[in-house]
């Protein structure tokens, strides 16, 4: 019967070593992620972002944004 316990402990102690690896090597995927602030801002949370945050940009908003960077760049070329 003992032994049943001991698999349910090494499973366990298996997995949240797996989670912790997963988290440790996606965390800077992660804050990056949250710590967009055009996120925040298209969520109308603006106010309450950190000033003591580091802004980075989310993959989605780094697209958009040199997405518009693009076209303007066009833009002025075309009027020229
Ligand atoms: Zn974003």
């Amino acid at each position: 019967m003992m032994i049943i316990y001991l698999w349910a402990i090494l499973f366990f102690l298996v997995m949240f070593g797996q989670s912790a690896l997963l988290i440790w090597y996606s965390w800077p995927v992660i804050r990056r992620m949250v710590h967009c602030p055009w996120c925040w801002q298209s969520c109308h949370i603006m106010k309450h972002y950190p000033a003591r945050w580091s802004s980075s940009m989310c993959p989605h908003h780094a697209q958009r944004i040199r997405a518009q960077l693009a076209l303007r760049r066009v833009q002025r070329l075309a009027h020229s």
